[in-house]
């Protein structure tokens, strides 16, 4: 029960030509929630979903100041094989390790699987742990729509769950004592370093954003250039305000990865035009005043146009700084390990906010993630693996 044999095992689910696409209560989704419920009752856990979807596999009697590791199943639209999923399977295995050589841990210890990490489905990044900790509305959440007008509560109804009981779990809260996340880098840093692991440092701060224009549909010959009021034109100016201003602010990093015109066609002016803003900034939160001056940018685009626009945040996060004390420890336990900040956000980030939280990061020698070029070599997946059963040993005695 390798990290690398359990990877191989989930490698068919959800995988298209462009990448792997699994979303929560999909049915790729659905197949990696059974097979991680049968592999983990496989080794002796006790398997439980909570409130909000996310999936507990429980080594001992659930109860207050367990360790707890895990990651999530789910995928961007065409994502890679490694993002999330090798969390969950190192997590296993670390567990079995221990297993194996009759260590007990002298606490609860948990493999955690959360849902909708990536908001691929329903646009809201880290929606099982923003539930979970009640940092998101549980009404808001339940109308969160996907391409095809699902809402999520529809979703989660569909897949067998109640969605009038989402919302903050104090029961399943007030059991984390510590929740360590492996995940595999999703930038070059521990290529450059020359090392398989490192601890996580910081989160940096980001958000995303939707903006909306509409104009007036019409015929794409008939129509006049002086006659148009077409939205695809100020929504052209986001994105190029987006690396205008970016690119002036150190650290900041603002992408526009998705846009949808109505209707969409090709000889038809759009009558309106949704895009998402994706920013980030290092350092202090200066996302928001990032994000302002490119809205002002859209703004007079639309005006000049005669187009309608509306704003709206659909998620934010501060810069998270992870555990001081348990980064340490990490350090010291792997040999002294290197830190690494990430420009990616993670479910760890958001329970920083209520529990003791960490990370661990596995090399990606393409530095490349949210596309199929991610990956990890089976030698930095196993060191990942044993780094994490380390942790566990010492944490959880
Ligand atoms: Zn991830």
């Amino acid at each position: 029960m390798s990290a690398v044999g359990l990877l191989g095992e989930i490698a068919g689910v959800g995988r298209g030509r462009g990448g792997y696409s699994r979303h929560v209560f999909d049915r790729a989704e659905g197949e990696l929630r059974a097979w991680f419920a049968e592999r983990a009752e496989r080794i002796g856990l006790d398997v439980e979903t909570d409130r909000n979807g996310n999936l507990w596999a429980w080594w001992g009697t659930p109860g207050p100041d367990a360790l707890v590791t895990g990651s999530h199943l789910d995928s961007v639209p065409g994502g890679g094989a490694f993002d999330g999923p090798l969390g969950v399977v190192s997590a296993l295995d670390a567990v079995a390790a221990l297993q194996a050589e009759g260590f007990r841990p002298g606490k609860p210890l948990a493999v955690l699987v959360f849902a909708e990490e990536e908001g691929g489905r329903f646009g809201v990044p880290c929606l099982g742990s923003r539930l979970l900790t009640g940092s998101i509305d549980a009404g808001k959440a339940r109308a969160l729509r996907d391409q095809d007008g699902v809402t999520f509560a529809e979703a989660a109804a569909r897949a067998g769950f109640d969605p009038e009981r989402f919302g903050r779990d104090e029961v399943a809260l007030s059991r984390i004592g510590t929740f360590l996340e492996l995940h595999v880098e999703q930038g070059r840093g521990l290529v450059d370093l020359g090392s398989p692991v490192a601890v996580g440092s910081t989160v940096i701060a980001h958000g995303r954003w939707r903006f909306s224009f509409s104009g007036q549909g019409n015929h794409a010959g008939a129509t006049l250039m002086g006659d148009r009021h077409d939205p695809m034109v100020p929504a052209a100016a986001v994105v190029a305000a987006a690396r205008r201003i970016a690119s002036k602010v150190e650290g900041a990093r603002a992408t526009v990865g998705r846009l949808i015109p109505r209707p969409g066609g090709t000889n038809v002016i759009a009558s309106t035009v949704d895009l998402w803003l994706d920013a980030r900034v290092t350092g202090e939160d200066r996302v928001r005043p990032l994000v302002d001056e490119i809205a002002d940018a859209a703004g007079k685009a639309a005006a000049e146009e005669g187009c309608e626009i509306r704003l709206s945040e659909e998620s934010y996060g501060g810069t998270v700084a992870f555990d001081a004390g348990l980064r340490e420890e990490l350090r010291a336990l792997l040999g002294g390990a290197p830190e690494l900040p990430t420009g990616a956000g993670h479910d760890a980030a958001i329970l920083s906010g209520h529990t003791r939280a960490g990370m661990l990061y596995v090399r990606n020698p393409t530095g490349i993630s949210h596309a199929p070029e991610e990956f990890a070599e089976d030698e930095d997946v196993e060191h990942g693996a044993r780094a994490l059963a380390e942790a566990l040993r010492h944490l959880s005695t």
